[in-house]
């Protein structure tokens, strides 16, 4: 008898990245050298006691975008980017960050033999994407200074230096970061009536705008969502109408005070018949506890802000919509701020001692 050859299936079934799979709609040709850790392909994933609170036969979803390879959604503009920058021959990239773009272009530079300078705000960065910068290789430069600040310093260096610059300036990274929107109209098989996103620089409301088009204009969807924006109370340039100087809020990975995709992000506002609103520290903590303590679902602060936002325009929404929320990132990345949210619950100190631990158990 013979044998037939074991199929490795996992290897012709397994997720090929985002580049691969949405090669058609992105900017690369088969010499492209792809520089990708299967990134993408990440649930989107419904929240049932959040559309409870909702009510009215609302339907919410998370895009649960904290489960890309380095942790948050800048993977899919960084996988791009560095892909073009390798293609076009650069040695090094540079970017200015929040600590999530330092991350992933650490990550992806590294993988792709490219040198990657990342230039943060000092004291504002969270722990674990300081973490990832320094252990995927990057040279990390702390300013004394605001995220605003360190990109325009990376701005004229890469004018005047042999660098690359991958902020969200760079078209790649918006390129790339689209194809979230793919994703969630194939797991939806259509577009949501609201998107709801946390905003920083605006890069990725643009991003997921320019997605949804697309695939409109191809037939994918049949209808467009409404591009719902919410920025952190104190760090909220797009809603007061100008440059906030100091912008201060617990979700650092939305704290930037002069957003770098302006523009783009108010026309994106008026095209869709979206909005853009604040939501405070305190509503953001209170989304970001729900969200881990009644779904299961451990994003970081930055991300709860498109939570909180739905939660506080919830009477705006229609009868029976379908919404999703952007989850920007993953909880891990800041630590801090969840031990120190979640304090109530920790008992530290405990004695090894039945009777006591019972006690605080509260057993009945
Ligand atoms: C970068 C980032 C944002 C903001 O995205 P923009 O494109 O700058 O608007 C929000 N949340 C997290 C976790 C991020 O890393």
């Amino acid at each position: 008898m013979i044998s037939s050859p074991v199929v490795p299936v996992f290897a012709v079934r397994a997720w090929p990245g985002l580049i691969e799979a949405y090669r058609p709609y992105l900017p690369v040709t088969p010499e492209t050298p792809v520089i990708t850790l299967h990134e993408g392909n990440t649930p989107l994933i419904p929240v049932p006691t959040i559309a409870a609170e909702m009510g009215r036969g609302v339907q919410v979803f998370v895009k649960y975008d904290g489960l890309n390879p380095t942790g948050s959604f800048k993977d899919r503009g960084m996988t791009l980017a560095v892909t073009k920058a390798k293609e076009a021959g650069a040695q090094a990239v540079i970017c200015a960050s929040t600590g999530n773009t330092s991350a992933a272009a650490a990550a992806y530079a590294r993988r792709g033999g490219l040198k990657a300078y990342v230039i943060i705000p000092d004291g504002y960065v969270a722990m674990g994407k300081l973490a990832q910068a320094l252990l995927y290789g990057a040279e990390v430069i702390a300013i004394q200074g605001n995220f605003d600040q360190a990109l325009e310093i990376v701005r004229d260096l890469s004018e005047m230096y042999p660098v690359t610059l991958v902020n969200s300036v760079n078209p790649y990274r918006l390129e790339g970061q689209k194809t979230a929107a793919f994703e969630v109209v194939d797991a939806l098989g259509n577009a949501p009536d609201w998107l709801c996103i946390p905003v920083g620089n605006a890069g990725n409301i643009t991003a997921y705008w320019m997605g949804f088009c697309q695939y409109h204009q191809e037939g994918r969807c049949d209808r467009l969502p409404r591009m719902m924006g919410f920025q952190a109370a104190g760090a909220s340039p797009l809603v007061q109408g100008h440059v906030v100087s100091h912008p201060e809020t617990v979700a650092t990975a939305i704290r930037i005070g002069n957003p770098a995709n302006w523009e783009r992000a108010i026309a994106v506002q008026h095209a869709s018949q979206g909005s853009f609103s604040a939501v405070t520290d305190a509503e953001i903590l209170r989304a970001y506890q729900k969200l881990a303590s009644q779904e299961g679902i451990f994003c970081e602060p930055a991300s709860a802000a498109s939570v909180a936002g739905l939660l506080k325009c919830k009477d705006q929404v229609p009868e029976a919509a379908t919404v999703v929320c952007v989850l920007t990132g993953n909880g891990l990345k800041d630590p801090d701020t969840a031990i120190q949210q979640g304090s109530d619950h920790f008992h530290p100190g405990v004695p090894a001692n039945l009777e006591k631990i019972a006690e605080i158990m509260q057993l009945p």
